[in-house]
């Protein structure tokens, strides 16, 4: 099958209609989750009371809690027609991992019988040998376990019952994304409680809301596979731009095509089932991107919700002949893909921190928070950068449509001008409601409604938009755990600092509002010269003014992985409990390691796809071409008829000359960067090559416009780009 043949495939697939159960959306949503309902369903009252104090007052889960537990699970996952268990897990490897076995035992009769546990729930231990640990399991101590985090609930995919568990060491050193996220979360909660209590005594508990908002790419399954990079690295290496590509603007809200749709809705009605509560689909700005969303729940369960839903979406897309792309850059020329984390937080009173409150008390409250949290993110500006950078999102940091690689923070109008009065007034002025007390002079106000505050500025990878700070620069194929864990852990270092001097104001004999503005005011000073940015992120004045301001401006990710061992960062990561300086060393390596060893694949496919498709398709026309050429110097004796071939003939001479020679140093500078004994060098090393790769692609892709269409090997952007 030739290239055109796979087109043609693609164009005429059918459609396939999307799977959707009898009844309304609240008949089926959560069935396949064992959540509270389901917990009062099927477990005894005082299991069920065990079990809460585990989820809620953080109790470990004890054995006679887990048999139990167990026990009610089986009945419920039998109904379900589950035959399988497994604990899932989040490694430090991109997606999720599980390791399955069929719940049956001998029955001593010779026959077997359903089985289901406390011990089988509660911990396993996965030879989990392979997975990367960054030196923390020596290979001689391999073991690690998996244990259940009842914080998330259990759920059912196709025949298994789905764990969701952390992964440690059996020294205790976290191997996976959610233990830390886990301490983060706990670390934010309490920390913020105290800070609470000074505006409601009747606060106890602090949550972390994550609301994540997923863009990827649909292709062609035949078109994908025949793309041997797209298969191998999850993006294109070469590929000419489209005539047409983003620019007119014609797909971001468009229509959504029909087979997309079905693929849409089949995802949605799995999620849905699972108690994920999606939201939000649209097409997105580049040709073939497409974003979905849930409405924002507590972090840790979202997050894991992410996963889910990044593996679900592999899943539908293949029925609907179609592959999911959720790497970061899958097509140069348009739109990458990222992962907007919308983040907040708010009391068990239910009181939004980051949302203006009902009167002058609740405001004072809101720009605490609001205040702390710029100070955090100023503090740890180039932590936080380096908490979502990596070998893909490298491809959008600092190229002008994703966030560029400074991490500042975008108010809006309203919330600077608020900022710049606290300034100015005494530090005892009430911050009233725009509106509730007329226009006062000298009042500081804000409105309730943020509606002209929700003018987005596209270019700012910490905005705030009104109830919630949304952190954009986080990856598509990130798991948000990375920016999570840092985002939070920062935030709690700042608010435990914070307490300790608004402690020693009050013991001065302050009273609370003055002592916590008096506390603000220097903060709120120095975050509008440093972090405060509300201009375009992407230009070269912008860069000049960061580096002027002492913001991070570093674009190589092996460097910015530094950051997490810095003093810094040890400090705040270990007075919140996240991290031990050991795991951040540890996680550094793999870091490295993962960036070394994805650039190392990329760059094998592009030499081997130079030299073994793009060089003879090239030759082949270099062949017809010389021959025609041939024929004419014969028939007319000279070459004067000949002036387009001669032409084109140097072209393809010169881009084949330069493809060949920089495929050669490409090899020369991996075998170089390879003999390299230090990891951290070696990453160093390979972030060169990959510095390299646009001299590679730029004579292909010339040679892409120059070639016989008809023998050009790949399909082509316009091709790959236009089909739903
Ligand atoms: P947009 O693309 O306009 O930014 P979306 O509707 O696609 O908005 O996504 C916004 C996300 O933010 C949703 O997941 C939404 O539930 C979430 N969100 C809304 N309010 C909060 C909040 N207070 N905390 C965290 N996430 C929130
Ligand atoms: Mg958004």
């Amino acid at each position: 099958m030739d290239r055109f043949d796979l087109v043609k495939e693609s164009f005429t697939r059918k459609e396939v209609p999307a799977e959707i159960p009898a009844g309304k959306t609240s008949d089926w949503y959560g069935e396949l989750v064992f959540d509270r309902a389901k917990m009062c369903k099927y477990l005894d009252a005082n299991i069920l009371q065990d079990l809460l104090a585990c989820i809620e007052g953080g109790k470990a889960l004890d054995r006679k809690t887990a048999d139990g537990v167990a026990r009610g699970m089986k009945v419920w996952a039998m109904e379900h027609g589950v035959t399988h268990v497994t604990h899932w897990f989040q490694p430090l490897t991109e997606g999720t991992a599980e390791k399955h076995d069929a719940l049956i035992d001998y029955d001593g009769k010779g026959g077997v019988i359903e089985t289901f546990d406390g011990s089988m729930l509660a911990q396993q231990e996965p030879d989990a040998s392979s997975f990367p640990s960054g030196g923390i399991r020596a290979t001689f101590e391999a073991r690690g376990y998996t244990a259940w985090d009842p914080t998330s609930p259990v759920f059912i995919l196709d025949d298994t019952l789905c764990i969701p568990t952390v992964f440690v060491s059996y020294t205790g050193e976290a191997l996976d994304y959610k233990t830390p996220l886990k301490k983060a979360l706990k670390a934010v909660g309490d920390a913020a409680v105290p800070i609470c209590r000074l505006f409601d005594p009747a606060v106890s508990k602090v949550y972390s809301y994550l609301g994540w908002e997923q863009e990827y790419f649909l292709v062609d399954e035949a078109l994908y596979a025949a793309r041997t990079d797209l298969m191998i690295t999850g993006r294109t290496l070469f590929g000419h731009n489209s005539s047409k590509n983003q620019q007119l603007d014609d797909h971001y809200f468009a229509a959504i095509p029909a087979r997309v749709a079905a693929f849409m809705r089949d995802l949605e009605v799995a999620g849905h089932r699972l108690g994920i509560p999606l939201k939000t689909r649209h097409n997105e700005v580049a040709p073939n991107q497409f974003e979905l969303a849930p409405i924002y729940g507590e972090t840790n369960l979202a997050n894991d919700q992410n996963q889910i839903v990044m593996n679900l979406m592999g899943h539908f897309a293949r029925k609907h002949g179609f592959v999911v792309l959720l790497h970061e850059k899958p097509f140069d020329g348009v739109n990458g893909s990222g992962k907007h984390n919308n983040w907040s937080l708010g009391t068990d009173t239910g009181v939004a921190l980051l949302a203006p409150g009902k009167d002058a008390k609740g405001n004072l409250q809101f720009i605490t928070f609001f205040v702390n949290v710029l100070a955090a993110v100023q503090k740890h500006n180039a932590l936080l950068k380096a908490s979502i950078a990596s070998a893909t999102n490298a491809h959008r940091l600092g190229a002008n449509e994703a966030p560029p690689a400074i991490v500042s923070a975008f108010l809006g109008r309203t919330m600077t001008e608020v900022l710049h009065k606290l300034l100015e007034v005494p530090s005892d002025t009430p911050i009233e409601i725009a509106g509730k007390k007329g226009k006062t002079l000298g009042l500081v106000e804000i409105p309730e409604l943020f509606v002209d505050n929700t003018d987005r500025n596209r270019t700012s990878p910490f905005a705030f938009t009104g109830n919630r700070f949304e952190f954009r620069a986080v990856g598509s194929s990130a798991n948000c755990a990375g920016a999570m864990t840092t985002l939070n852990a920062a935030v709690a270092e700042q608010l435990l600092d914070f307490k300790v001097a608004v402690d020693k104001e009050i013991a001065a004999g302050k009273p609370t509002n003055v002592a916590i503005m008096d506390v603000l005011k220097p903060i709120i000073r120095s975050v509008l010269d440093v972090v405060c940015f509300d201009g375009n992120g992407y230009t070269e004045e912008w860069r000049q003014e960061a580096i002027r301001r002492g913001l991070d401006v570093e674009t190589n990710v092996p460097k910015m992985f530094c950051e997490f061992t810095k003093p810094a960062a040890v400090e705040m990561f270990t007075k919140t409990g996240v991290y031990s300086e050991k795991e951040l060393i540890a996680r550094n390596e793999v870091k490295w390691e993962t960036y070394i060893k994805k650039v190392q694949i990329e760059s094998r496919v592009m030499v081997r796809m130079a030299l073994n498709h793009i060089v003879p398709a090239a030759l082949e026309y270099k062949a017809r071409l010389l021959k025609e050429v041939t024929l004419a110097k014969e028939l007319y004796g000279n070459l004067d008829n000949c002036t387009a071939e001669m032409t084109i003939l140097d072209e393809i001479n010169r881009y084949v000359e330069q493809v060949r020679v920089r495929a050669i140093a490409m090899n020369d500078a991996r075998r170089a960067a390879n003999m390299t004994e230090d990891i951290y060098q070696r990453a160093l090393a390979y972030h060169e090559i990959a510095e390299s790769f646009p001299g590679l692609r730029r004579p292909i892709d010339k040679l892409e416009e120059v070639v016989d269409n008809r023998i050009w090997p790949l399909p082509k952007y316009r091709e790959m780009l236009f089909i739903s």
